[in-house]
């Protein structure tokens, strides 16, 4: 089941932060129209953004604004409606020509600056009192565009100054997922379609289908075993590229009732802040509507039967991969019930795509 070529954050290989050669592949993958496509089409995404940017308005009014990743604008376009003074629209992608063709379009040039370049390596005039970026990956770190975001902050942020969002947090549930399931028992009835006897292939599928990979599709509700556990959190204003080097926590579910555990969900939210106002959150749960992000199912190596109560718990380590530092890994130490400790380390395939 093939999806449109527009993978949101699609892979090149090693690269960090600025100028290498691994990087002009990753700033390649933004050049397309598609990517753009998939990320304004999703509705959950952009309007949480518009509304956010709105909610500041008055933090907004006659400031300046650093949006980083700039892609179409259209973040750095909100701002400009809702009053900034400023807004610097960095993108290192040759997307930033639309960008720039977009802002005259909606009259806003005479605030907006589209400025071609990485964010690491951008002069700008003057610090800014805002920070406004859509960095979020798969699985939240796929990608490592959040250390692009650190960086600005560290360079060009005010003290004080506001960033959009501001918290980020990691969730993981166990899950049934029927998707593994019905892949696995295909091999069951190959013979009733055709007369060829292919159960025999059962081992084979599965050490195939249950691999390292972290695999990206929508996960259903009723699929999830518990209620979310939240097992990592970012301070934007305060987090430190040391410590994106490893984001990890320990997780501890109990299960609702009798089913065959065989993956565990990983999905995450971002916060944004707002004086006199609750925060608004931009969820990528598979309790809540469906984003581009879905959400990142790891399958153990055998599935495990759950009862009421049973509890599910762990550590989850998160870091970029050493052959690809914009590759996200994930190593989850884990104990089902009273069976005994088990260790799984995943990882986002090469060339990824969310086909499986
Ligand atoms: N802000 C846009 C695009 C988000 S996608 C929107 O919300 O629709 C992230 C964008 O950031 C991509 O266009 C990518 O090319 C750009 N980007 C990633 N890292 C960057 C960096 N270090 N410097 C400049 N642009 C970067």
């Amino acid at each position: 089941m093939s999806h449109s070529a527009a993978k949101k954050r699609r892979q090149d290989n090693n690269s960090s932060g600025g100028g290498s050669a691994q990087d002009s592949l990753y700033f390649q993958s933004y050049a397309d129209v598609s990517i753009h496509e998939e990320m304004l089409a999703d509705t959950v995404r952009t309007d949480t953004y518009r509304r956010a940017i709105f909610r500041c308005a008055a933090a907004l009014a006659g400031k300046a604004v650093l949006d980083v990743g700039a892609g179409t604008g259209v973040l750095s376009v909100f701002c400009a409606q809702a009053g900034a003074r400023r807004v610097y629209a960095v993108e290192a992608s040759s997307i930033a020509e639309q960008a720039a063709r977009i802002v005259r379009q909606n009259r806003v040039e005479d605030r907006v600056q589209v400025i071609r370049g990485t964010v690491e390596s951008v002069e700008l005039p003057e610090r800014v009192d805002v920070i406004v970026s859509e960095w979020m990956g798969y699985a939240l770190l796929h990608e490592s565009m959040l250390n692009s975001v650190i960086t600005a902050r560290d360079r060009w942020l005010k003290p004080g100054g506001l960033i959009l969002p501001e918290r980020a947090e990691l969730f993981v549930a166990p899950i049934s997922d029927l998707v593994a399931e019905e892949r696995l028992n295909f091999w069951d009835t190959v013979k009733g379609q055709y007369g060829v006897d292919m159960s025999c292939m059962a081992e084979f599928a599965r050490s195939c289908v249950l691999n390292g990979e972290i695999a990206v599709h929508p996960v259903t509700v009723e699929d999830v075993l518990s209620h979310p556990c939240r097992f990592a959190q970012l301070d934007l204003r305060t987090v430190t590229l040391e410590e994106l080097k490893r984001v990890s926590g320990s997780f501890c579910c109990q299960c609702f009732g009798s089913s065959s555990l065989n993956a565990l969900c990983v999905w995450f939210t971002v916060t944004f802040p707002a004086e006199d106002m609750p925060p608004l959150v931009l969820s990528t749960s598979p309790f809540k509507a469906e984003t581009h992000w879905k959400q990142a199912v790891l399958y153990l190596d055998e599935p495990v039967d759950v009862r009421q109560d049973t509890k599910v718990e762990g550590n989850i380590s998160m870091y970029p991969s050493e052959k690809s530092s914009r590759y996200v890994c994930i190593h989850v130490d884990y104990t089902v019930g009273e069976h005994k400790l088990k260790s799984k380390t995943f990882s986002i395939p090469d060339g990824h795509s969310e086909d499986t």
